[in-house]
């Protein structure tokens, strides 16, 4: 499970239960276990503090490199 923070103010954004080892590049909703901050859904998905995080794509979310951090384990399967 990865916790995911801002990168601009560190506040959490969301727990993830990410599959692979690869880049988070995407957050599937589905796996979005914990939400620190409401999602604003069809848009922009920005941090409390104003930051731009990732895009809203229905199902999941587009993430911008670099605006967050995360820590945690990966799991495989
Ligand atoms: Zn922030």
């Amino acid at each position: 499970m990865l916790t995911l923070r801002c990168a601009a103010c560190k506040k959490k954004l969301w727990k993830y239960d990410k599959v692979g080892q690869g880049e988070v590049l995407r957050c599937h909703k589905s796996r979005i276990t914990r939400l620190y901050q409401p999602l604003k859904e069809g848009g922009k998905i920005t941090c409390s503090c104003g930051k731009n995080i990732g895009t809203d794509k229905g199902t999941f979310i587009k993430m911008t490199g670099k605006t967050f951090t995360y820590s945690g384990t990966k799991r495989n399967s």
